[in-house]
């Protein structure tokens, strides 16, 4: 069975990773030539919009998923009239606009921070007053990273903020003093059956994710409230794959922050550390397999290798740690790698989180 992937970086990649054992071929969409799931797939380089390529690209793939969620909704819709894809383009739709996903969590009664809508520069008096300070302005569409986000602290702020927002449909929310950031990560086949993993404690500096830890210390009512959150969205948006949801826990509440319609960085872990891991259990449902256990086997803390390599030597002989690479050139702070380290002794994981931190090379 060749699937086919819009989208050929270190998703797609590890996707791939966790497919070829099973027998399956890849085949990737991505504008660029150097794309790094090109190593384990065959790859084809053009726009998403360009009609020609995505119908060549569907023909000869038996499903379609994608591991970018800002592919062009009426891209995702061109190869959907040719050939399955899982995640839907209807998905896809509900959470490439921020505002979007605010109302599809408003509908459904799940907790996010307090939001303004600012379609034009002057509305965000308005919205300010509503909100207050400290809030983010964030654009409604494709941001990540950090992308496309301005922290507003006071009224000074406001001219850079005025700008995005004469440029980009944008909303503005309020800085949430959260305790700490977790992330859940389930799969829903296509009979309804749906796994979860879990929770994901995750450490972002600059807007980008470091480190994540798995599983999180919480206690049992946490982890109900993000299964809870996950089973409602994955049931209502009839999905069939990995979804990620990020969260921030404020006053032992969880508030949803974003919807990723994929694997996530938060979840490398589960290569390493889980039963099955994001990626195989993301093919097992697109493909209409049983979905696989997702127990952790251990305690694992994943950092992030941002800008530049680390000395692979130097990292291999960290106890626990598994070091993935992804091919990719060095960029400030662009994501070239991450290590899983394991341990069933959580202390020992921390201990060598803190060595490796060490050794890894500024992130610039
Ligand atoms: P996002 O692209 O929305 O996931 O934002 C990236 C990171 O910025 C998040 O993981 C948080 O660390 C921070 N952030 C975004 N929105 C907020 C918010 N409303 N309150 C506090 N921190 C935020």
């Amino acid at each position: 069975m060749t699937i086919g992937v819009l989208g050929g970086g270190q998703l797609g990649r590890m996707l791939a990773l966790a497919g070829i054992p099973m027998g399956f071929d890849f085949r990737f969409l991505d504008p660029s030539a150097d794309a790094c799931a090109g190593e384990v797939g065959s790859l084809m380089i053009g726009s998403y919009t360009d009609e020609k390529l995505l119908r060549q690209f569907a023909e000869g793939v038996d499903i379609i998923t994608y591991e970018f969620e800002n592919v062009p909704v009426h891209s995702v819709k061109i190869v959907e009239k040719l050939c399955t894809v899982h995640p839907s383009s209807a998905v896809l739709h509900s959470v490439q606009d921020r505002l979007q996903e605010k109302l599809l969590c408003a509908t459904l009664g799940i907790p996010t921070a307090k939001y303004a809508q600012v379609d034009t520069p002057d509305q965000l008096p308005a919205a300010l007053q509503k909100i207050g300070f400290p809030s983010i302005l964030k654009t409604r569409r494709l941001g990540y990273d950090g992308k496309g986000q301005i922290a507003l602290d006071s009224a000074e702020d406001n001219r850079d903020a005025e700008g995005m927002c004469s440029k980009n449909l944008c909303i503005l929310e309020q800085r949430v003093p959260f305790t700490r950031e977790l992330s859940i990560i389930a799969t829903r086949a296509s009979d309804g059956a749906i796994v979860s993993y879990p929770l994901v404690e995750n450490f972002h500096h600059e807007c980008i994710l470091r480190v994540s830890r798995a599983p999180a210390s919480a206690d049992s009512s946490l982890a109900e409230q993000a299964i809870s959150i996950a089973t409602t969205l994955l049931q209502h948006m009839d999905y069939v794959g990995t979804m990620t949801i990020e969260f921030f826990e404020y006053q032992h509440q969880l508030l949803l922050n974003e919807i990723a319609p994929r694997v996530h960085n938060s979840g490398h872990w589960t290569i390493e550390g889980a039963e099955t891991s994001q990626f195989e259990n993301h093919l097992r449902a697109i493909s209409g397999l049983p979905l696989g256990a997702t127990t952790a086997r251990c305690n694992s803390a994943m950092i992030n290798i941002l800008g530049s390599y680390p000395d692979l030597a130097v990292m291999t002989k960290l106890e626990g740690a598994h070091v993935h690479f992804y091919g990719k050139e060095p960029r400030p702070k662009r994501k070239l790698g991450h290590i899983t380290i394991c341990n069933t002794d959580r202390q020992t994981v921390e201990t060598t989180l803190e060595k490796a931190e060490l050794m890894m090379p500024p992130a610039i």
